[in-house]
């Protein structure tokens, strides 16, 4: 066994932040990764028969969190960010090791460039491991969690004349879906589940290398109200 961590790839993705970043990999396909394999590793032989598999595990480092508090128990934002769970119990940023794992999307290889869709990580992101997945076995028939059972219900997402037409050309210029990759962000509800529904509050997120900006007219309701490049 390795003494440290080796990092074997690193993770491109349009999340330069933590928030607005889908708390789960699938909830946002239109979201494009490119993982690069870091030396030695960056051989084809490497990933030699990875175009045979549809979808990969990351094995991934949490490097966007500071401290990690010896902690037992979290608040997941999916009970609402005030019951607290066991820390294994959860998918917390905040656990021993700083380990995350997602399943995401085969796009193409390109080289020893794997390019993913719907992960949820942050720009940077060190990777430990990349495995197939492997249908028969990681899906069990009768798996069943309450804690969450089901992918949260999405936010209905409009946009405004102006903010639709910048994103669109911002889309042409990055060669990238960024109303999609937007709208379907958007639609996860970034805010913290504490956070009082306020219709005046605007909230901004930057993605890419543009600044995002948006608010609540109803609870469950986003208006994207701009997208400009950020200084
Ligand atoms: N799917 C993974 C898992 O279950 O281990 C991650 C789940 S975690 C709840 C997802 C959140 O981790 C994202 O919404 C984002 O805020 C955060 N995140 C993603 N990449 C990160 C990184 N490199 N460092 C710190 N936080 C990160």
């Amino acid at each position: 066994m390795p003494q440290s961590l080796i990092h074997v790839a690193v993770a491109h993705s349009p999340f330069r932040e933590k928030f607005a970043i889908p708390r789960q990999p699938g909830l946002a396909t239109a979201v494009r990764t490119r993982i690069e394999l870091l030396p030695p590793y960056n051989k084809e032989e490497a990933i030699e028969g990875l175009e045979q598999v549809s979808h990969i595990w990351l094995l991934f480092l949490f490097h966007g969190v500071g401290s990690c508090p010896d902690t037992l128990r979290v608040r997941p934002p999916r009970l609402g960010g005030n019951e607290r769970i066991g820390v294994f119990a959860s998918r917390s940023t905040h656990r021993p090791n700083g380990i995350g794992q997602s399943v995401v999307r085969v796009e193409r290889i390109e080289g020893t460039d794997i390019w993913v869709s719907g992960a949820d990580l942050l720009d940077g992101t060190p990777i430990i491991d990349i495995k197939p997945y492997v249908p028969y076995s990681d899906v069990p028939p009768h798996a069943i969690n309450t804690i969450a059972p089901a992918a949260p219900e999405p936010c209905d997402v409009n946009w405004t004349e102006e903010a639709l037409q910048a994103s669109q050309q911002q889309a042409a210029r990055l060669s990238e879906p960024v109303t999609e990759v937007i709208s379907q962000c958007l639609a996860q509800d970034p805010r913290p589940a504490y956070q009082s529904h306020d219709p005046q509050r605007e909230y901004g997120v930057r993605l890419w290398d543009l600044n995002v900006t948006w608010c609540y007219p109803q609870p469950q309701t986003v208006l994207v109200r701009s997208v400009t490049p950020c200084d």
